[in-house]
């Protein structure tokens, strides 16, 4: 199911725990060290990874909306 991934990036560390979770869908900026979203609206075959990036981040800062 389609769902949108926002980073909050004042809370954003850059950890990368998200890039290791997901390398298909998340990415660090080379200039903030801030996470970035490549896919905003992931297949289906991305939600496990993505779910785990989420989960895994240390600072909360990966919010999915689901419809
Ligand atoms: S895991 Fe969280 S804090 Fe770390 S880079 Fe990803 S979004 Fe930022």
């Amino acid at each position: 199911m389609p769902y949108r991934i926002e980073i909050d990036e004042s809370a954003c560390n850059g950890y990368g725990n998200c890039v290791v979770a997901a390398p298909e869908v998340f990415d660090l900026d080379p200039v903030t060290g801030i996470a970035t979203v490549l896919a905003g609206h992931p297949d289906d075959a991305d939600d496990a990874a993505v779910a785990e990036a989420e989960a895994d981040c240390p600072a909360r800062a990966i919010r999915l909306s689901r419809p």
